[in-house]
């Protein structure tokens, strides 16, 4: 599918939940008792990503809130494997139920893992996620390596971290066949109130720490993440900077909302209500057309730090899936 500035369009990101087990401060508030979800069911999900994988869809994310939250996830990932033209499926989580899973979503055919961990030190992990429960998540990653046909990616999110927190992360990808990727903090929701550090201030801090980096050349992965390789790593180091290396002329995705909203672009509230029309009783090939013009009418960019035009978005990260 190509959208009206000729992007190529072959990725969904599938947000499970707007639920989570952890708080983080820039995502989510302590107090979520808002949240009355009315999420898609597991059938009108994969009847969205049929019609999708129709159209060009090849790659499919499932994130959230937190996705491992939902019953018989194992059962959603097999599902959506089955489909014609859909090649790799993948998981964004925290972690924390990862250890009871693993075996589940390996055996319906999971491709990667990306877990968001944005600090080693367990005090740290407890201030910003407002849970002391960095033992999960690192038990995950230690079974992780037991996976090798699975892509296992870190996300840290930078912020105030000190320097050796950064660099604890960084050896996730130094002694483990992992990418680690630093990302910036997006101006969206509660990451409004932060700002962190960016890629050029972390990657002076990794090339003090392990000497110089090559820039890798070659694409890895579906999405806007540019990698560098550091001796004597076993993994690669990624940066996704939306906000200073704006990536837009080359996205390649969209976004299903738990309660469906195909939403065509992270900072914009665009798109169109799918729930709406899959319980409507509307045929597949209206609804087929329906969300055809809805990725066509995909925004051109962001416009983070000066938007006018369009309605900015108003949800938090958790509900959008990131
Ligand atoms: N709960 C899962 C997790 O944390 O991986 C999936 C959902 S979470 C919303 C997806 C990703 O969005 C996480 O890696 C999180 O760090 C990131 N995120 C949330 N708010 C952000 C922001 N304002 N800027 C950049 N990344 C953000
Ligand atoms: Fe939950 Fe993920 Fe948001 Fe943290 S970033 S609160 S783990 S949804």
């Amino acid at each position: 599918m190509i959208d009206q500035y000729g992007r190529v369009i072959d990725y969904l990101r599938i947000s499970l939940t707007q639920r989570c087990n952890l708080r983080c401060i820039y995502c989510m508030p302590e107090k979520n008792t808002e949240i009355q979800e009315e999420y898609l069911s597991f059938d009108e999900i994969v009847r969205i990503v049929s019609l999708m994988s129709q159209m060009g869809i090849c790659h499919v994310r499932l994130t959230g809130g937190e996705p491992l939250l939902r019953k018989n996830l194992c059962d959603l990932v097999k599902s959506i494997k089955k489909i014609p033209g859909i090649e790799t499926v993948h998981l964004t989580t925290n972690g924390i139920l990862l250890k009871q899973m693993i075996d589940g979503l390996a055996d319906a055919g999971l491709d990667g893992v990306n877990i968001s961990l944005d600090t080693r030190d367990r005090e740290n992990f407890a201030r910003i996620t407002r849970r002391d429960r960095l033992f999960l998540v690192e038990d995950s990653l230690k079974l992780l390596r037991k996976y090798p046909n699975m892509t296992v990616k870190i996300n840290c999110v930078m912020m105030d971290q000190k320097d050796r927190e950064f660099l604890e992360i960084a050896e996730l990808a130094r002694e483990n066949p992992f990418f680690v990727r630093y990302i910036e903090m997006m101006p969206i929701g509660l990451g409004r109130q932060n700002r962190g550090r960016n890629e050029e201030e972390i990657k002076q801090l990794l090339q003090r720490m392990y000497g110089p980096y090559r820039e890798v050349r070659e694409k890895i992965g579906n999405g806007p993440c540019h990698y560098y390789e550091f001796q004597d790593f076993q993994g690669k180091i990624g940066f996704i900077s939306a906000v200073t290396h704006k990536f837009c002329s080359s996205c390649n995705r969209v976004r299903l909302t738990s309660d469906g909203f195909l939403k065509t672009c992270l900072q914009y509230e665009t798109g169109g209500d799918l729930r709406k029309i899959l319980r409507s009783q509307a045929k597949d090939q209206e609804i087929f057309e329906y969300i055809k013009q809805i990725i066509f009418h995909k925004p051109k960019e962001h416009q983070f730090f000066n938007s006018k035009e369009m309605k900015e978005e108003s949800h938090l990260m958790s509900q959008i899936g990131g």
